[in-house]
């Protein structure tokens, strides 16, 4: 069996790496509880046309990085690479466009054919927060502001950047497209394959390209702000004076577009140096034409997803695993008072384990070896007056409680 390995791209979560992976997902969650977001799950598979639809076809995801199959009843499928298709796919789905806003918040695996190096895997995780059904900048402004508290909350603030940029609305983007076709097109020659492709479809996924082919051309493009509209600055300096009340500090990074097709006015990414070139931890923004695409009525929304095995990697201190209470019955008669006693302990909500067999010697040994904080040793005699042996396995230091008061002392 030795030679059965996790597929490429795919890793097991044991010990503290899955504690950290889990301290950032608990972390999120309850940060995200604090501004009104509620969870939801959807499948983690979906219809290929959902992401077809939304992400467009000329981006990395849809082109190249997408688990695609088709299923036995002949129906193409695809594994979930990102989640904001499904949420607004779900909103359409459930009839909830007309019960707006929505708040949501989401946890869970994402797939993509990936080169895998460190903190780019074929299965990842995401958390994610949407908020749809707001056409206001404040909307984007507190999508950000929760970004930031939970990046706070798990100290990992200090470490990252906040750049943001808008793209715009539709006269905006039409405008700046052209500008790009231009400045794109006197290099066509030099740009590499994907980009020349680009040039024609999608001309602004030209400055999210990381070949090195096109870099000194995407260094000269010209930036968004000579072609916005009136209207779209306007919602841009809201954005901005939102975010300083929210206490939320930001660059402005002009060259910052979103990877997929369904974005308008605001961009934005939280941005690390600490992980080589898989430095983006966050990344969203505002989407209108999203829930139209999956079939509802024009809607607005914006949000945002973060990797989780890129905050997991950023934790400075794993979170510490609890330390449980060793329960240690001596003799025939104490283990069976052991096990009401074991049940006793975690039904107050204490971790108690109970050592399976072998001497007191040896079962102190496998309670140290778990890590346990405290002993409850059980002798016979000791039980007949209803008391047992407390020992602090830091300190050394025992002592005698009755099992009355056993709960209390452990707590
Ligand atoms: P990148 O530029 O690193 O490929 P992306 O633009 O494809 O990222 P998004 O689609 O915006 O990423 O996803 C949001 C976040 O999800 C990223 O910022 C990153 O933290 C994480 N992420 C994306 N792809 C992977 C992956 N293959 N493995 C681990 N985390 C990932
Ligand atoms: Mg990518």
């Amino acid at each position: 069996m030795t030679d059965l390995q996790p597929a490429r791209g795919t890793h097991d979560m044991i010990g503290e790496e899955y504690r950290r992976f889990q301290h950032v997902i608990d972390t999120a969650r309850r940060t995200a509880a604090t501004y009104g977001f509620e969870e939801w799950a959807t499948p983690i598979f979906e219809d290929t046309r959902v992401f077809a639809r939304s992400l467009g076809d000329t981006s990395d995801v849809v082109t190249k990085e997408m688990y695609t199959f088709t299923d036995r009843g002949g129906d193409s499928v695809t594994l979930r690479p990102e989640n904001t298709a499904g949420i607004c796919r779900a909103l359409v789905s459930n009839g909830l466009t007309q019960s707006l806003p929505q708040k949501v918040f989401y946890a869970g695996p994402m797939f993509r054919y990936e080169r895998p190096q460190k903190g780019r895997y074929r299965q990842f995780h995401q958390i994610g927060a949407e908020l749809i059904g707001v056409a206001e900048p404040l909307a984007d402004a507190e999508v950000i502001a929760l970004g930031w508290d939970i990046l706070s909350a798990l100290g990992v603030a200090a470490h990252t950047t906040l750049e943001i940029n808008t793209l715009g609305d539709r006269e905006s983007r039409d405008a700046y497209r052209a500008a790009l076709v231009a400045h794109f097109s006197a290099h066509r020659d030099a740009l590499s394959d994907d980009s020349r492709n680009r040039l024609d479809r999608n001309p602004l996924r030209i400055l999210d390209s990381k070949e090195h082919a096109d870099k000194p051309f995407i260094a000269t493009a010209p930036t968004i702000g000579d072609h916005l509209t009136e209207g779209a600055r306007a919602f841009y300096e809201k954005l901005k004076e939102h975010l300083a009340r929210f206490d939320v500090p930001f660059v402005e990074n002009p060259r910052i577009v979103r990877g997929l097709d369904y974005y308008n006015h605001t961009a934005f990414e939280f941005v690390t140096t600490a992980l080589g070139s898989q430095g983006t931890v966050m990344a969203g923004g505002r989407y209108d034409g999203l829930v139209e695409e999956m079939g509802g009525p024009p809607t607005p929304g914006v949000g945002w997803a973060a990797g989780v095995e890129r905050l997991s990697l950023l934790l400075a201190e794993p979170p510490a695993a609890t330390q449980p209470v060793a329960v240690i019955p001596v003799g025939d008669a104490a283990e069976a008072a052991a096990l009401s006693v074991v049940q006793t302990l975690r039904r107050a909500g204490i971790r108690a384990e109970i050592g399976y067999r072998g001497s007191l010697k040896r079962r102190m040994e496998q309670a140290n070896k778990r890590h346990a904080r405290a002993a409850v040793i059980l002798g016979e005699a000791e039980l007949a007056r209803g008391v047992a042996q407390v020992k602090n396995l830091a300190s050394g230091e025992q002592s005698e409680v009755t099992l009355a008061e056993l709960v209390a002392r452990l707590s």
